[in-house]
């Protein structure tokens, strides 16, 4: 479980998150959303001490971040995000196998976990495992990258638009793998977009952010039923 207790990120003397407290169970998948430079990013950032917080708190598992070891907080928390990043001469494999490799992960435990991780992605592991991402394509890209965010199995996974590059067809079958996935594997996944569609489809719970201010945290039918404010009920307005 995350929480973040008050937690404000200042940039040159404006609050661009500001004050946020959210708690996010385990096994939840709550979508973080909000309009550009709502601050979004930099919240998932926080979460997984890319920045540090101007003030306020953030735990895992009741634990201060501040006080976990760089190593073990990357182990503990996946990252994945749009512009995947994937290394253009490394293989599939070498791809995935970044983290477990950090973490002096014996070579046939990383070819087990890159053969699992190729499986719940449905992408064949002989015949993707030695590609290259230029070989890839967008779709299969991206599930590559959420694979290598799971590969030392975090307690957490952070995604930032992961599909916001995508066409609309890949998109819809990456939202339903990644709604599969999370059924499987329980896992804590705190998602960031800014398309309420994706949301209302993906989320257990809904986070909307405005400004660096949370408007409302609540399933995604309470969002639907009782919006908050004007702000909340217009830009659901915006999903069909
Ligand atoms: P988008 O949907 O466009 O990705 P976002 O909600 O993720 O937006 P953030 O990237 O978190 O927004 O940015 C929030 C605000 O903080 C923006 O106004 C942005 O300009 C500002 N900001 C982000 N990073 C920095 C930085 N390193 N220095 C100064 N300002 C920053
Ligand atoms: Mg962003």
């Amino acid at each position: 479980m995350i929480e973040l207790d008050q937690v404000t990120k200042t940039y040159d003397g404006k609050n661009v998150v500001d004050s946020v407290t959210l708690s996010v169970g385990k096994g939840d998948l709550c979508v973080l959303i909000g309009p550009s430079g709502s601050g979004k990013s930099t919240t998932l950032k926080m979460i997984n001490r890319l920045i540090p917080l101007s003030s306020g708190t953030i735990r895992i598992e009741g634990q201060d971040i501040a006080s976990v070891r760089a190593e073990e907080l990357r182990r503990r928390i996946g990252y994945a995000i749009q512009s995947i990043g994937l290394f253009p001469h490394w293989t599939v494999e070498q791809n995935i196998a970044v983290v477990p490799r950090l973490l002096k992960w014996s070579s046939s435990q990383v070819r087990q976990r890159v053969e699992e991780l190729l499986d719940l992605f449905h992408l064949d592991a002989s015949e993707f495992r030695h590609k290259y991402p230029h070989q890839l394509s967008g779709g299969q890209a991206q599930r590559v990258g959420v694979a290598r965010a799971l590969a030392a199995d975090p307690e957490v996974l952070l995604m930032d638009e992961p599909f916001g590059a995508l066409d609309p067809i890949t998109r819809d079958s990456l939202q339903e793998e990644m709604r599969r996935v999370h059924e499987e594997t329980g896992k804590t996944i705190v998602f960031v977009t800014h398309d309420m569609d994706e949301a209302l489809k993906l989320a257990s719970r809904i986070a909307i952010m405005d400004e660096g201010r949370l408007v409302q945290v609540g399933t995604p039918r309470e969002i639907l039923n009782t919006p908050a404010n004007d702000f909340v009920l217009n830009f659901v307005g915006q999903s069909d």
